[in-house]
Parts: C-alpha cells; sequence; structure tokens
C-alpha cells in the first residue's frame, strides 16, 4: 500500500521555502554531468524545467508528441500570468496571492505548496521578462497588469491575449539554447507509452516514434512528467486537440497515486458550440470579464437584437448575485451562473446555450483604441470564427471543459509516491485545489520548472551520484516494451467499424452530462454504467486503418482515448466519493437554499488520491488530510 508523506518542511509558512531551499542537499557540478533527467512535455512546465536543469548541467532528455516543442498546448494560453508585484500599490502581497488560491481552491489545496508558488511568482515575471516577453508596460514603462477572477487585486501580467504564446517563445529560446550547448537533447514526435520502474524507483520510459512507429527505450535516474492536463477527456474543450492524460495514466498504473480526478474546471466564457461536427470550442480569455460585461435578457425567449434592449430589460445577473466581485468571480461560480440561467430558459443564440459578454459600456467610456490595445486580437478571434464584430454586439459565450486541477500525486518536492517520478505543471495535482484561478497556471508551471523542481530534485539526485547509468537492456525495459507492443497490436487488430474520435465523441457527451459543471449521484452511477458499456463496445468494434510502423494518427487516437476510457472511471469514482460540493465539483445534493456549493469541511477535508490495484479492480482510496494552519478555512463567499 502506497504511504502519504507530503514532506511538508517544519517552520512557519513564509519560512519554509528558505529553509528548504538552504538545507537541500546538492550535487556539485562534476557529479551532474554524470546524471540524466527525462522530462516528458515542452509546455511551460517542461521547458523551463528542461532548461533550468540543462543549465544547471544535468543531462536532460526531453520529449513531445508535437514536431516542435514549441507547439506544446502552454501556446494556446491568452490572458496572462499572475504575480505579486504589487506595482499598483493596491494591496497585493505573496499572502493575499495565496490566500486567493487557496480560497479560489475552496480550501482543498495544500497550503505549503500553494504559498510557495505564490513566493516564487515575482521571480518568474523577472525571468521571462528578461528573457525578452513583450508584456504590456504602462506609460512610465514598468509592466503593467489586469484583474482574474476571484480576485480584487490588478496581477495579472500580459502580452496582449497571447501570453502563453510569448512565453512559450521565451522558454523554447530557453530550451534551444541549451539543445545547442549539449545538456539536452529534444526528442519530437515521440509519445510516452510507458513508464519503466526498476528496483521500485522511475528509470526510463518507453516512447513510440510517431513517424516509423518504432518503439525505444530511454532511460535516465529520474523522471519528470511535464505532460499537461486530461481535459479533453470531455472530447470538446478548449484544450489542443492532441491534450490528453495517458502519460500521467501510465504512471498511475506503474503505482502513482491520482488525486483529485474529478476536480475538473469548467470555464465561463467559451464560444458557445455551434454544431454537432465541431472537435473543439474555443476560449475568450478570462482577461475580457475586466471590461465585458455578463448579462442575459430579463425575459424569456427574447428574440430582439441584443443591441436593441434596453438597460432596464437586461439582467446582470453576475453583478446582481455577486456585488463584491460581479463579472469578475471565479470561473466555477461563472459557469454555474450562466448555466443556472439558460436551464431556467433565459439563454441566448440559436441553440439558448449562451449568454451576453458585452463590452459597449467599456467602449464609450475607454474608445475603441484602448479597448483594442487590451484585447484586439481576442475580439478578432471571435469576428473570424461567429462572423460578429464584437467592437459592435456583444459576444455570445458558454461554459466549456478547460482545465483540470486534478492530476498525479506530488509531495512538497513534486515527487509522486514513485521514488524519483515527478510530476509538475499541470499535469500534477497540487496547487489550484477545487477550482484554479485565472493566471495561475502559467504561474505554476513555470514556478515548478525554473525555480521549484530544479532545487526539489537535487535532494534526489544528490543519492543518485553512484548509480551509474543505466542500461536499456535490462527485462524491466523488454517488460515494458512488450506490453507496449501488445497494447498497440490488440488495438489494431480489432478491425471493427468505429473511429477512435467516433468512441471519444461519445465517451465526452457522457461525461459533459452527468460528470460536468453539476453532478449527482443517480446521474454518476449511470455514467459509470454507460462508460463501462461503451468501453466494451470500443474494445469490440474499435477501427484503426493503416499498420504500427508507420505515421499513423489514428492508433496515436486510439491509445489516447482507450485509457480516457479507464480514466473516465476513476474521475467518476472520485466524483461519487466526494458527497459535497466545492469549488468545480457540484453536487446537487450539497447546496445551499440560494443555489451556491456546500462543502462538508467535518468529513471532506482531504485529498483523494487513489491507488491502481488492478485491472477490473476497484481503486484504493488514500485520504492525505488537508491542515490549515495560517488560514481559516471559512465558507467560501464572493458576495
Ligand atoms: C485556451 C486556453 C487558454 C489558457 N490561458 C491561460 C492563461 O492565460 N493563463 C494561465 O495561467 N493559464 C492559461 N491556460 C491554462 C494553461 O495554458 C495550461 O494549464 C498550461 O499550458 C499547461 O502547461 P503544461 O506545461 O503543464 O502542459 P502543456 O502545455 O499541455 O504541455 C504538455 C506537453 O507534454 C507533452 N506530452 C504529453 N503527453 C505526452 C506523451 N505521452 N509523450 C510525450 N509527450 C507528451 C506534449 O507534447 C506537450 O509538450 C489556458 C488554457 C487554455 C486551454
Amino acid at each position: 500500500m502506497a504511504i502519504l508523506n507530503a514532506k511538508i518542511p517544519e517552520g512557519s509558512l513564509a519560512e519554509k521555502w528558505t529553509q528548504y531551499k538552504n538545507s537541500v542537499k546538492l550535487v556539485n557540478p562534476a557529479n551532474k554531468k554524470k546524471l540524466d533527467i527525462i522530462v516528458v512535455g515542452t509546455g511551460a512546465a517542461g521547458s523551463s524545467a528542461a532548461s533550468a536543469l540543462g543549465e544547471l548541467g544535468y543531462n536532460v532528455k526531453v520529449f513531445c508528441y508535437q514536431d516542435s516543442p514549441r507547439r506544446a498546448h502552454a501556446i494556446a494560453s491568452q490572458g496572462g500570468i499572475n504575480a505579486t508585484k504589487n506595482y499598483q500599490n493596491d494591496g497585493d502581497s505573496v499572502y493575499r496571492l495565496f490566500y486567493d488560491m487557496i480560497k479560489g481552491g475552496d480550501f482543498r489545496a495544500r497550503e505549503a505548496n500553494v504559498y510557495r508558488a505564490a513566493e516564487v511568482s515575482s521571480q518568474v515575471i523577472d525571468h521571462y521578462t528578461a528573457l525578452g516577453v513583450p508584456f504590456a508596460r504602462d506609460y512610465g514603462g514598468s509592466l503593467t497588469n489586469r484583474s482574474f477572477g476571484g480576485v480584487q487585486v490588478s496581477r495579472t501580467f500580459y502580452a496582449k491575449g497571447q501570453t502563453g504564446q510569448q512565453c512559450m517563445l521565451a522558454s523554447y529560446s530557453s530550451l534551444n539554447r541549451q539543445i545547442s550547448k549539449g545538456t539536452v537533447t529534444m526528442f519530437s514526435r515521440r509519445e510516452m507509452l510507458d513508464l519503466v520502474l526498476v528496483d521500485g524507483k522511475a528509470r526510463g520510459i518507453i516512447t513510440r516514434n510517431l513517424i516509423t512507429g518504432e518503439l525505444e527505450r530511454h532511460s535516465a535516474h529520474a523522471v519528470v512528467l511535464a505532460s499537461g492536463g486530461y481535459g479533453t477527456i470531455y472530447y470538446l474543450s478548449t484544450l489542443a486537440i492532441q491534450s490528453n492524460g495517458s502519460a500521467a495514466w501510465k504512471a498511475h498504473l506503474k503505482g502513482a497515486l491520482f488525486a483529485n480526478p474529478s476536480f475538473a474546471q469548467i470555464h465561463p466564457t467559451s464560444i458557445p458550440q455551434l454544431n454537432e461536427y465541431q472537435s473543439k470550442l474555443t476560449l475568450m480569455s478570462e482577461s475580457l470579464r475586466n471590461d465585458g460585461r455578463i448579462w442575459v435578457p430579463k425575459e424569456k425567449n427574447d428574440k430582439r437584437h441584443p443591441n436593441d434592449i434596453p438597460e432596464e430589460d437586461r439582467d446582470y445577473y453576475l453583478e446582481r448575485r455577486y456585488p463584491a466581485y460581479g463579472n469578475l468571480v471565479p470561473r466555477d461560480v461563472g459557469s454555474r451562473a450562466a448555466k443556472e440561467r439558460c436551464d431556467a430558459g433565459y439563454g441566448v443564440g440559436p441553440t439558448g446555450l449562451a449568454v451576453y459578454m458585452d463590452f459597449r459600456d467599456a467602449i464609450k467610456k475607454q474608445g475603441d483604441k484602448t479597448i483594442e490595445a487590451k484585447y484586439g486580437n481576442l475580439f478578432q478571434l471571435y469576428d473570424t470564427i461567429t462572423g460578429v464584430n464584437p467592437y459592435k454586439e456583444p459576444m455570445q459565450i458558454y461554459p466549456s471543459a478547460h482545465y483540470t486541477m486534478g492530476g498525479l500525486w506530488v509531495d512538497y518536492n513534486l515527487m509522486t509516491n514513485i521514488p524519483g517520478l515527478y510530476a509538475i505543471g499541470e499535469a500534477n495535482f497540487a496547487d489550484h485545489g477545487a477550482n484554479r484561478l485565472g493566471a495561475a497556471s502559467l504561474m505554476q508551471c513555470s514556478g515548478d520548472g525554473y525555480f521549484i523542481l530544479p532545487f526539489t530534485i537535487s535532494d534526489y539526485m544528490a543519492d543518485q551520484i553512484k548509480t551509474p547509468r543505466i542500461p536499456v537492456n535490462l527485462k524491466e525495459f523488454d517488460e515494458a516494451e512488450e506490453n507496449v507492443r501488445k497494447r498497440l497490436e490488440k488495438l489494431i487488430s480489432i478491425n471493427g467499424t468505429q473511429t477512435p474520435t467516433f468512441f471519444h465523441k461519445k465517451l465526452g457527451k457522457i461525461m459533459w452530462d452527468y460528470c460536468g459543471m453539476v453532478r449527482n449521484e443517480e446521474g454518476l452511477k449511470k455514467a459509470s454504467e454507460l462508460v463501462k458499456e461503451l468501453k466494451h463496445e470500443f474494445w469490440t468494434d474499435l477501427k484503426v486503418p493503416g499498420n504500427l510502423n508507420e505515421l499513423n494518427q489514428e492508433i496515436e487516437k486510439a491509445g489516447r482515448v482507450s485509457d480516457f476510457f479507464d480514466l473516465a472511471g476513476l474521475l467518476i469514482s472520485d466524483a461519487l466519493n466526494r458527497k459535497e460540493s466545492c469549488g468545480a465539483h457540484f453536487r446537487e445534493e450539497s447546496q445551499t437554499p440560494d443555489g451556491e456549493a456546500q462543502r462538508n469541511d467535518d468529513e471532506y477535508l482531504y485529498v483523494a488520491a487513489w491507488e491502481f490495484k488492478g485491472e477490473e479492480r476497484p481503486h484504493q482510496l488514500h485520504k492525505e488530510k488537508l491542515k490549515f494552519e495560517e488560514v481559516e478555512v471559512q465558507v467560501r463567499s464572493y458576495k
């Protein structure tokens, strides 16, 4: 049985990280050269980790399935990245960011990790600025910022609506610098299909070369998973279509605990689904809620053009329900409020599943030019997709699957319960509790990669210096490669009639309908049965054309969808187990009379970390009790 020890250092919250850094074991430069580290992923987390570890002198091997590391999904991040610079003097501080995240996550995150993420946030911004990220600046030349949901200060730094792209280009440059120095070796178009354990330690991975289909073995003294989130389990989501949960799932099958899988964030402001053939949804950044006012008509089925609906006939429902935060309530609250209005019959657009986000007042006050400077590319994106000009009439938006707070369980070192296996960025569960605040992911991913992992990994690597390079001809590598081969052959040999996408779409619909924005026991039990039936259908009627020894995107998809079936089962079990509402996990049975989430701290003040016990056997639940020593656990209110 896995033993949960979060390894949180002693001392006060504000001193833990400094003291940790002062006392962590170090590896001398000559020894670093003899130590290998595998990093899976080149997004905000992976590229920062790989370049920082390379700069330290380790031998780093980095993997991604895209053709270029800079195409990792992080490049799509739009709105910004948080840091506690307090340039505005509006009361920001490390403590306040920490508190906002703890409260935003509905008191389901680990205090020490969150505080540290807030603590390194300023270093992250300084680092990106030094690397040349063109963050927006004010008249005097200082970096400027804006607000995001769930906070009352301005701390989100941005590069128009392309913050992730600019940060990724910076990290990609750092990565390239290390590649040219020879400290980092890049393996693009490789998909990790298994983790290799030797004597219980993570010692390597099996990858598939996506161009040739060849299976490859890679060994190292430690493995870092920076493989992103699994929001695409809902099929339609704001994520890149290829994003998937397989790397984390493979590690889970080898013993890594999976924490809070049901904490999946539904973002309130995505362009609504237009038809059944869509394969993804497009996010309209949360930054737009700084100036966009959200409303629906006061009358049901009001078919007037939005510009013809006068002020007195509009219901600015977020401002009405949550006067303290208004349009900047956190995402879970904003999403549920939109759903509530639409379900009650006030939704707009052809399907009735949309609400307005309106810039009329902001444009009147600030002028077209200012709004364009802030959001120009997002307005253009909206116009291109919908044919509607948001300078002239309101956008239509609706919630969509977006981000997964759940992920591999890690301790304070960002190490999973498997020695030598680390998980960083969206792939781990650590910092966002039951709901992530906007612009806190780039911050966490980059903080993990640039400023946290490089310290914490040395604690482990210091004990590896006597371990010679790991050979790849060990029996553990033989077995792992054989298992991967067998699974691929099984998938391709079914030779049924339906594509992987057909099953993915159906699975996504089940998850969205029964395990999305709201959940209840009856629906979850039904979802569990439906997923089992669909999984059976998948394994009997899947069609994967082509061969294994060639470029074959269908076999790639089939592998990812097969893992999604198992992950979906766990996600549902986790949602069933947590008989409370917290953050994005809203159980209809647990709500206040006015429809707000009702936590049950007596019974569920814990991280649910699930252990795989074998095919067709139920997972075992381990509980990491959450201790709040520096904040008072309160009812989370944005009124
Ligand atoms: C549309 C959109 C906008 C967003 N805007 C913001 C924002 O403004 N601010 C903010 O803070 N956050 C934002 N987010 C969230 C943020 O973008 C993500 O949480 C973050 O990018 C995750 O980064 P990551 O490095 O953990 O993973 P990713 O960027 O998803 O990278 C995953 C990497 O892992 C690799 N990988 C995965 N599996 C395998 C495998 N099996 N084998 C080999 N390689 C593998 C991939 O190739 C890729 O390189 C946004 C998200 C979306 C969807």
